[in-house]
């Protein structure tokens, strides 16, 4: 039979606890304290809006369905050849495109998100679905979430030709079954934060060019790095015009089949590898005038506010990887006896699993706060994307300490949430490049103090 209490604590029972003392409570003042919810995920839910709430479940769900069945065997498998998935994945999409997870950044009927879902915004309900799935997996989140970080500058800056030839077709095939999965391009072999961030940008000579053509653009030039872009169907791809800087940038859609485009290899990394990273050459592929996202030079603004809507689900990735290493940790606590007692019984293991608790306690809140907005400003975007990742990897290696040997095995699932967690610290702007892109939001109010500050003798 269970013991009665932890080391250090009295029993539930026991007059000084607090189950027994909250009953003692009025009952008018009562329902103001909360003790031992019995599945803390479904109080956090209920306390949400109806429409949040049921987002949120159906999202568990999906991931515990089709996740989770595929996690373990798609991070273990062959690196596939270029273009190929490792097995079952392709399955995975078809589900995911089905269930509306390809068509959810617009309400039903252009979309598949509830008209009441969407009324919360595009970045919690977003940061809900990829907590959910980044908790059972990096890789296979990445794999159907990458996704939304391509449609994004189609829904910033696209026409309303562009949505009905290329958006709606696509996400309608998504939910028939046949997924249509769109790609986001910008970084360059010479340039990742350079694409990302201003400063490096203004001395960045451009790597993919586009030269005019006639009723269109040729694009020349290697992208890399490319979240399912060895797979997507439409790939926006990020260029100069010929003969200009960075701030000419230009969004182009291009087709998979497009003449000239290559899909040159996908990388062997650390982790999601479920997902592919591919590397993209691009030899004069033609791209008509229509398929120009926003219209020329708009590029830049275009990527710099994808990345700032972006940015904080990449923050909702972290605190999926804070909580699968949370879990691991506790439930390892609970089956691992030392010296014939459950680890769980160690007040050194209990402060351990309370900071990572706390912390992804806090990661959570700071993503729900932010998502809540109803614009994305860049000081938030980037600290939720910086501080929650950063979390997550400190929350995993809490985990790894806890688990000793067993850590390093694949089976407890902890260095599979590092590892995924560690890339999240790189992509969508390294964690150094979103600390400067908060300094740059506030850098006229900080110019403005030193302009106004008498100096300090
Ligand atoms: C798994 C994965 C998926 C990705 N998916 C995509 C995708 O879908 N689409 C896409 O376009 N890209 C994607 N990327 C690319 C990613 O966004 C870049 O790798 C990232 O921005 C870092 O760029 P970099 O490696 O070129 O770093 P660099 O720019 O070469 O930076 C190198 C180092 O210098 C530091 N640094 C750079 N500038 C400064 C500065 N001004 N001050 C201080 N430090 C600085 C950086 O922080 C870093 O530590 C992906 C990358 C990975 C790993």
């Amino acid at each position: 039979m269970a013991s009665r209490a932890l080391t250090g604590h009295v029993a539930a029972a026991d007059a000084l606890s607090p189950r027994a003392a909250f009953a003692r409570l009025p009952r008018l003042t009562a329902p103001l304290v909360r003790y031992a919810a019995a599945d803390p995920w479904e109080e956090d839910t209920a306390r949400l809006p109806r429409a949040l709430a049921a987002h949120r479940r159906r999202m568990r769900a999906f991931a515990e369905a089709e996740l989770a069945p595929r996690a373990a065997a798609a991070d273990l498998a062959p690196h596939p050849a270029v273009g190929a998935l490792a097995p079952g994945l392709d399955g995975l999409l078809v589900a995911a495109g089905r269930a509306g997870l390809l068509s959810d950044l617009l309400p039903r009927p252009l979309g598949a998100a509830s008209p009441a879902l969407i009324r919360h915004g595009l970045a919690l309900p977003q940061a809900l679905k990829v907590e959910e799935l980044a908790a059972v997996d990096g890789g296979l989140m990445l794999l159907v979430s990458a996704h939304a970080l391509g449609v994004a500058p189609v829904l910033l800056g696209g026409d309303l030709g562009q949505l009905r030839r290329v958006l709606l077709p696509a996400f309608r095939a998504s939910e028939r079954g046949a997924p249509h999965v769109f790609a986001y391009a910008i970084t360059e072999p010479a340039a990742g934060s350079d694409v990302e961030d201003g400063h490096g940008a203004a001395s960045y000579r451009p790597g993919v060019v586009a030269r005019r053509a006639p009723g269109g653009w040729r694009l020349t030039g290697t992208k890399c790095f490319i979240s399912g872009g060895d797979i997507a169907s439409t790939v926006v791809v990020f260029a100069a015009l010929d003969g200009e800087g960075m701030a000419s940038w230009t969004a182009f859609l291009v087709p998979r089949g497009a003449p000239g485009f290559h899909v040159v290899r996908t990388e062997h990394k650390l982790g999601m590898r479920a997902s592919g990273a591919a590397e993209l050459r691009l030899d004069e592929v033609y791209v008509p005038d229509a398929d120009v996202v926003g219209g020329p030079r708009q590029g830049w603004a275009l990527n710099r506010a994808t990345l700032n809507l972006s940015r904080i689900p990449v923050g909702a990735m972290g605190v999926g990887f804070a909580r699968a290493a949370t879990a691991a940790a506790e439930d390892f606590a609970c089956r691992f006896r030392l010296a014939g007692r459950p680890l769980v019984d160690y007040q050194e293991v209990q402060l351990a699993l309370a900071e990572m608790h706390a912390r992804t306690l806090a990661a959570r809140a700071m993503v729900w706060a932010a998502a809540r907005q109803p614009q994305a400003r860049q000081a938030e975007a980037a600290a939720v994307k910086f501080h929650a990742t950063d979390t997550a990897r400190a929350v995993c290696e809490l985990a790894m300490d806890l688990l000793g040997n067993h850590a390093v095995l694949h089976a407890e699932r902890v260095e599979r949430a590092l590892r995924d967690a560690r890339l999240t610290q790189i992509f969508e702007g390294t964690n150094q490049i979103n600390r400067l892109a908060v300094i740059e939001d506030q850098q006229e109010r900080l110019l403005a103090r030193v302009a106004t500050s008498a100096p300090i003798p």
